[in-house]
């Protein structure tokens, strides 16, 4: 029976190639020309893909930053970290590398900065300690990674990558993060590295300050706008890449004074950061509590996917109308998929910096 069904198989292609030589040749030709014009137009898309334009955003925090309150010099060395740790990131977006690459190395720049509260600026908690934390996105996956509570990682935006690339999960905290970093060979430090006079006399500052409002009412110590707009400072940046993809990330020491092991919005994907390449990507600064409320990063994202609004408008209706609705104060950076920037703060200041794909460096600090 399988020696017959083999035979009258084969008689039918002997059959069906003499009598119809000339159609399969025809056949063959539109084949070869079809896969032809596929590959080239698959060359034009790569073509197309590759000279896509790219762009990235970084801020240095939002808060009470008051021109006045700074000198020429305190400026010029903010001014001067923000474009060098741009410029990096930049850098292997012209050169093709991927935005995950460009947030994370620009980022780790401010991280080893003493200027922001990131790394080697973090603020200190009530006891005197540093927990840093941080967070990734990458948008055309909706992967994520984010670290929480941190004290002896050198760089916790490069463990929240880790945690993203190299784990099933996308939230660690403390010592169990401490561990994973120590395992993916990240560089571990003394807690003592964290240690800046600056940030120990802010939080001295704060806790005089917060003890003789307390003293008088314990509920306004809250509200006290010098205590609440003087904690800020996180960094973050979001980047699109040649290939259409964006990257958002943010890492911060959080608030100074925070008790309990408290942890803010910079961890908390949808709240600190969130990326989409449908979308946006953004990255938060400010008071952490209230952008966790108002899940501010992706909140700007729907509004762009579900009202089909811009950037633009969906950033200023979050910070401007919503979040000091709530009575939240700071403010994001963000990018579309087009590389449209934006860049909405309610308070004072925000550091911030840009570069388009021409290489022009834009670096601002107060509302302008
Ligand atoms: N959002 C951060 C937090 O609440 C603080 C900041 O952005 O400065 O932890």
């Amino acid at each position: 029976m399988y020696t017959f069904l083999c035979k009258f198989v084969s008689n039918v292609i002997k059959y069906i190639f003499m009598k119809n030589r000339f159609l399969l040749s025809i056949f063959f030709l539109v084949f070869i020309s079809c896969s032809h014009t596929e590959n080239t137009s698959d060359k034009v898309k790569n073509k197309q893909k590759q000279t896509n334009k790219f762009a990235i955003v970084i801020h240095g925090g939002a808060g009470t930053i008051l021109k006045k309150n700074m000198s020429v010099e305190k400026e010029q060395k903010y001014k001067a970290k923000l474009k060098e740790a741009i410029l990096v990131g930049y850098n292997i977006l012209k050169n093709g590398g991927t935005s995950l690459d460009a947030v994370e190395k620009t980022i780790n720049v401010m991280e080893d900065s003493p200027l922001f509260n990131a790394g080697k600026g973090a603020v200190f908690t009530h006891d005197e300690t540093n927990e840093m934390d941080a967070s990734i996105m990458t948008g055309n996956d909706l992967n994520a990674g984010a670290v929480a509570g941190v004290t002896n990682v050198k760089n916790p935006i490069s463990l929240a990558r880790k945690v993203m690339t190299n784990s099933n999960h996308v939230l660690l905290y403390g010592s169990g993060a401490s561990e994973f970093a120590k395992e993916q060979g990240l560089t571990i430090v003394d807690p003592s590295y964290f240690y800046t006079d600056k940030r120990f006399k802010s939080l001295q500052k704060i806790k005089e300050k917060e003890k003789s409002v307390l003293d008088h009412d314990e509920k306004s110590a809250f509200y006290d706008p010098d205590i609440k707009n003087s904690k800020y400072g996180t960094v973050g940046c979001v980047a699109l890449d040649k290939n259409g993809n964006i990257t958002a990330g943010t890492s911060t020491g959080g608030m100074t004074n925070k008790r309990w092991h408290r942890i803010g919005d910079s961890p908390i994907i949808g709240a600190g950061t969130y990326a989409n390449n449908a979308t946006c990507g953004i990255s938060s600064t400010g008071w952490g509590e209230y952008f966790i409320r108002g899940v501010v990063a992706h909140d700007i994202s729907a509004q762009i996917e579900y009202k089909g609004i811009s950037l633009k408008d969906a950033a200023k209706d979050v910070i401007q109308n919503k979040l000091t609705n709530l009575g939240g104060t700071g403010g994001v950076i963000g990018l579309d998929k087009k590389g449209n920037m934006v860049f909405e703060f309610n308070t004072a200041g925000m550091y911030r910096a840009s570069v388009n794909d021409k290489g022009e460096v834009v670096i601002k600090i107060y509302k302008q």
